[in-house]
Formats: structure tokens, C-alpha cells, sequence
């Protein structure tokens, strides 16, 4: 099936709008087939949107849900989602969902799990945490029992309001950096030691890697003793560049690549698990991010067999995009390949790329996001539809 085209966008966006303006707005710009996937669970953000009535500028919370919580979904974790302050009531979410059908727009959920400034202070046992004890507040776990229990009731939460599909943002490991805020960081760090850094050393992993034969404690001890003589010194040039892989295959005794491998099966069992939730309720399970094995835990090509779609961005110039989307499609056999796409200077500009992807291979275009852009930008994007309308009748994106 081709993907067709559809928007990111947020709830505030349209219910600041009034959701039947804002789904005729979306549904001329996309055309017959388009979509929306509207943010159910999302990170903290300070968002400036143009064509809001409401609002201009929307100082984001702390990693919250833009709907009202089934409280029954939750009995096997005590962690519980920030309900945003822009949810009115139970039939918020609701309304917005019946409206963007009344438009026939085709409804997806954009949900962000682990990547969130609530859930570890409010629960500190799921935080991740450092080779020195750092809990980091803006990363949860994915090792934690009650955050695995809570991110498959999450997406039960999120199922009960239809989506075609969940997009899972975020379901892993996350990088040291995610989620800084307002970073004061004035030196360099080495890739590896900041590798080093973002590992999690949380009890919940401590014990999954003894459990699989890891001398995890001693491990840990050495990765804080190694980084604290080496993040007070000035990283020599060659570490800067160096192979991240070859120094993590020999570091510490191979101790290293056991406790990364306990990782792996940790965080996608759990992607696994939230994937099968959501095709037992007859969506899809599209998704977002990095597959970097070492830094997200995802095997790659156990996460691929259970996504029906990838979304992301296709970097370079028109000239080079055959060969970077070819490239993309040996990398992710058997998905769909959606753009994450934004527009250009000028209407032309804009439809000139849309054309390019398309012509690359491209199965769809996701936009993002309605509510940041301008309604001049908008208008660009739908003055290209045709692109992706026609693809859709002939099949050709298929
Ligand atoms: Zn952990």
C-alpha cells in the first residue's frame, strides 16, 4: 500500500484551531488518502507556531500525553503519564480523532516513550543512570520492569483511540545527550567516552547483565575509574576520529561487548513486545530513529521484521538522492520508506524536491509539522500534491 502523504502535528495545534478548520486545511493540502499523526505521547519543547490563534508560543511539559488515561491499563506499574494542561477533558482526544475522520483523514498516533523529563523524577527507580550514579531526568530505562509495563500500557492507551498505526519513537536506549536542556558542555569529549558516559548502570541493568553472566559491577567500576582520568584530560586528536567499534570490541577484558549484548536483548525484546501489541489491535507499527546497535540496544533486523514502516529524513542534493534512498532500501529490506519531509524556499523549490524523492523511490511524505509551519509553507506543499496523489492511483509508489 502506498503511504500516500500526511502531517505530523500536534493536538494543541488543532484544538487551538478548532479541529474542522484545521482537518479541511490538512485534508485540501494532502489530498485524497492523506493523514495525520498526532502527537499522543510527547518529549518536552518550547514551540513557536505561526498560524496558532491561540497561542504563538507553547512552552511544552515535561513529557506528557494529550489524552485522558484508562488508569485500568496501568495495574502492573506505579508509573502513571503526565496528563497535559491543554487536555480538557476525557473526550479531548476524542473529538480531535472523530474530527480529522470527518475529513477522512487517516488518523495515526506519534508516540515518544523513553525520551521524556516527567517519568524519571516522578519515578526515579526507571531513570537511567550513569557509571557513577548520575540519574539522568530525561531518560528512562528500558530495563526497569515497572517502565516495560508501563510502555506496553501506554500503547494499549494509546490503541483505544484507533490509530491505523503507532509510531514508536524513542522505545530503546537513547544517546548520552538526549535530552539535555540549555547544554553547558565547553569541551570536547570523545566519541568513545561519551559512549562510555551514556551507558545505563541502573540496578535493573546490573542485574539483567549478571543474570546473563556479565560481571556487571566490576565492569561498571572499571568504566567510571577509566572515564574519570580520562573526560579531566583533553581527548588526543586520534580519539576524536577513532573507530568507535574497534575500541569498544576490546575495552575492558570483552566485558564490554557482553554487557552491550544483554542490552540488545533488553531493549528489543521490549520493542518487540510493544510492536506485537500494536498489530494485535490491527494498526501498524511504524518508526522513528536511530538503529545503532550500541547506543539504542535495537537489533536491527529483529526491529525491521516487526515495522511496517520507517520514517525519516533524506539528506542531500536532488542529484544524489537515487543513490541515498537505493542505499536506504538495502538497509531496510521489506518496510515502507516514508520522508520526513519539509518544505523548501519557494512553492517551486518545494515541489521540485518532493518530485526528486519520489522519483528516488520514496512510498510517502510525512510533513512536519503543521502547526510550525507557515501557512505559506503549507500552501507549497499542496500545490505539490499531485506528486504523491497520482503516485498513490497508479500504484507507482507501491
Ligand atoms: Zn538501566
Amino acid at each position: 500500500m502506498a503511504s500516500g502523504a500526511e502531517f505530523y502535528a500536534y493536538p494543541w495545534d488543532l484544538s487551538d484551531e478548532g479541529v474542522d478548520a484545521a482537518a479541511t486545511i490538512l485534508s485540501q493540502t494532502l489530498g485524497p488518502g492523506g493523514g495525520v499523526l498526532l502527537a499522543l505521547s510527547y518529549h518536552v519543547s518550547t514551540y513557536f507556531s505561526p498560524h496558532n490563534p491561540r497561542r504563538k508560543l507553547y512552552y511544552g511539559e515535561e513529557g506528557a500525553v494529550y489524552f485522558v488515561p484508562d488508569e485500568s491499563l496501568y495495574a502492573d506499574t506505579a508509573m502513571r503519564p503526565l496528563v497535559s494542561h491543554v487536555v480538557t477533558g476525557s473526550n479531548y482526544m476524542p473529538d480531535l480523532v472523530r474530527g480529522l475522520q470527518r475529513h477522512d483523514l487517516r488518523f495515526s498516533a506519534w508516540a515518544v516513550y523513553f525520551y521524556n523529563h516527567h517519568l524519571p523524577q516522578a519515578f526515579p527507580d526507571v531513570a537511567r543512570r550513569d557509571c557513577f550514579g548520575e540519574p539522568y531526568l530525561a531518560q528512562v530505562c528500558p530495563a526497569a520492569p515497572a517502565a516495560r509495563h508501563y510502555a506496553i500500557a501506554l500503547t494499549r492507551d494509546m490503541l483505544r483511540h484507533g490509530p491505523a498505526a503507532i509510531q514508536l519513537e524513542s522505545l530503546s536506549y537513547l544517546p548520552c545527550r538526549y535530552g539535555f536542556r540549555n547544554p553547558k558542555v565547553l569541551v570536547d569529549i570523545a566519541p568513545y567516552h561519551e559512549f562510555l558516559l551514556g551507558l545505563c548502570f541502573c540496578p535493573h541493568c546490573l542485574t539483567a547483565a549478571q543474570a546473563g553472566g556479565v560481571d556487571a559491577d566490576l565492569l561498571r567500576r572499571d568504566v567510571a575509574t577509566y572515564l574519570d582520568v580520562a573526560l579531566a584530560v583533553e581527548p588526543a586528536a586520534t580519539l576524536m576520529e577513532a573507530d568507535l567499534t574497534e575500541q569498544i570490541d576490546v575495552a575492558f577484558n570483552g566485558r564490554l561487548v557482553q554487557y552491550l549484548e544483554v542490552r540488545t536483548e533488553t531493549a528489543t525484546s521490549l520493542f518487540e513486545q510493544v510492536a506485537a501489541t500494536v498489530h494485535d489491535a490491527g494498526a501498524e507499527a511504524t518508526f522513528f530513529g536511530s538503529l545503532d546497535r550500541q547506543v539504542t540496544g535495537l537489533d536491527r533486523q529483529r526491529v525491521l521484521r516487526c515495522i511496517d514502516a520507517v520514517y525519516t529524513r533524506i539528506l542531500g542534493a536532488a542529484e544524489e538522492l537515487p543513490a541515498t534512498v537505493s542505499h536506504l532500501r538495502q538497509d531496510l529490506p521489506d518496510v515502507r520508506l516514508v520522508s520526513i519531509a519539509a518544505p523548501g524556499a519557494s512553492s517551486n523549490e518545494t515541489r521540485a524536491r518532493i518530485e526528486a524523492e519520489a522519483a528516488a523511490g520514496v512510498d510517502g511524505f510525512a510533513f512536519y509539522t503543521y502547526g510550525l509551519l507557515r501557512r505559506t509553507q503549507i500552501d507549497w506543499i499542496g500545490a505539490a500534491r499531485e506528486v504523491w496523489t497520482d503516485n498513490t492511483k497508479d500504484g507507482v509508489a507501491e
